[in-house]
């Protein structure tokens, strides 16, 4: 067995692993912003089609594709006589991918034996230089898939639907391994914020589940950012400049005086890490008569999160208290909370991902996502769900990548997961 395997299972994994991969990257999944229905692309139902197929063709129970363009099949717990054919676990993988890099026309290359050297792509002049990413010069003697310069790879989150799909497959054709009832979902526009939104958690039916849509081996995420939105609206007098003496209020003007008045060494993406949170200005739009500046707001904490909203608003009012004639309006909406708040109350079942990856042979890294995921709304929605690694790397770039022998790792969790669950007393509580 080459080093570069976790296990035999691994390897036994990756052909089919591998083969499904480059299978559904094909596939443009591209989701699109301000969606009118779900899925806001017909692409995605391109590859449910494909992956309902395949899950009937596997042996799964339930497969359906609903109307949203929810992918859902089902493969009953095997009555191993282990205590845990009672419970229900779910597995989760997104199937769209990011509209902020190409996603059309993905052609992968599969780069066997990587020599540690830069991968030079073949278009755009794209390449891969091991020495900006220290992740892809720890992959020596790897099989390294990649796009081909000019798309995404899609390993976020094919990667993950790969691995699922490889991993209930092996499951199904091996009665003998000890399982619970497995639950699959494959969500659409995850990337725009709305794969949790008609998740159906009451149907679904699992105690927990688990998304694959992490990316470096060993990744386990129990933690993501606490998350929320604003638009600020500042309303001025608009005159003609050659009749503005005295009269003219430039929103404008006051907007960037709001956004040079926050704090810009602290609080910001650029200037924070680990737990730090931010307050981030991400959009300004106006004219001297109306300016809109939209934030986003994010801390692992949610009193400090209210701490950066009570901070923009009493920035905004303070600048715009010097113009009484301008008009400020404020609009928060709460995105989604740290998952940590739900998982830390069911400590079983980040737990059992621990002992999972670690029956594998792997060294479970535990850092929190500086971002959120399905899971973050889906443990809020009752069904606690953390994030496990998927192999994959560089995300919504065209320099994204993934990992032949890490995905397959991924793929051999999911069995292994199984037999956690199987365990007698497991999921007892
Ligand atoms: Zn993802």
């Amino acid at each position: 067995m080459p080093a570069s395997y976790t296990s035999a299972l691994a390897e036994s994994l990756a052909p089919d692993v591998l083969a499904r991969f480059l299978r559904y990257v094909r596939v443009d999944t591209q989701s699109r912003r301000d969606r009118k229905s779900s899925p806001s692309t017909s692409g995605q139902l391109e590859l449910g089609r494909v992956l309902v197929a395949e899950l009937e063709e596997a042996g799964l129970e339930d497969v359906d594709l609903d109307e949203n363009g929810y992918v859902r099949g089902t493969l009953p717990a095997n009555g191993s006589g282990g205590g845990g054919e009672a419970n229900v676990i779910g597995l989760i993988a997104h199937m769209d991918t990011s509209p902020d890099a190409p996603g059309h026309g993905v052609e992968p290359i599969v780069h066997r034996s990587y020599d540690g050297g830069v991968i030079v792509l073949p278009r755009e002049g794209t390449v891969l230089d091991p020495a900006a990413m220290p992740e892809l010069a720890d992959k020596l003697g790897h099989d390294i898939v990649t796009g081909s310069g000019d798309t995404l790879l899609g390993a976020d989150d094919k990667a993950g639907v790969a691995e699922i799909m490889a991993g209930v497959a092996h499951l199904a054709a091996h009665p003998e391994l000890p399982r619970p009832t497995l639950r699959v979902a494959f969500t659409p526009d995850e990337e725009i914020g709305e794969g949790a939104t008609l998740f159906d958690v009451e149907r679904f039916g699992a105690r927990c589940a688990y998304t694959l849509d992490g990316s470096e081996i060993g990744e386990l995420q129990d933690e993501t950012f606490s998350a929320a939105s604003a638009v600020l609206t500042v309303r001025g007098v608009e005159v003609h400049p050659g009749q503005a003496t005295g009269k003219l209020v430039n929103a404008l003007r006051l907007a960037a005086q709001i956004v040079a008045a926050l704090p810009s060494a602290t609080l910001t993406p650029e200037t924070t890490a680990d737990r730090e949170g931010f307050i981030h200005p991400h959009e300004m739009t106006g004219t001297a008569g109306k300016a809109e500046v939209r934030f986003i707001l994010r801390d692992f904490d949610d009193d400090l999160l209210k701490n950066h909203v009570a901070l923009l608003e009493r920035t905004a009012k303070q600048v715009t208290a010097a113009e009484p004639r301008a008009r400020l309006e404020l609009n928060v909406r709460d995105q989604y909370h740290n998952m940590q708040r739900v998982l830390s109350a069911t400590p079983d079942v980040t737990d059992a991902a621990e002992a999972a990856i670690r029956a594998e042979g792997i060294e479970p890294i535990r850092r929190p996502i500086r971002g959120g995921t399905d899971g973050s709304k889906l443990s809020e929605m009752g069904l606690p769900t953390p994030n496990i690694f998927t192999g994959g790397h560089e995300y919504h770039s065209v320099r994204e990548w993934a990992s032949v022998q890490d995905m397959a790792a991924a793929a051999a969790v999911v069995v292994r997961l199984a037999e956690v669950w199987s365990r007698d007393g497991h999921g007892d509580g």
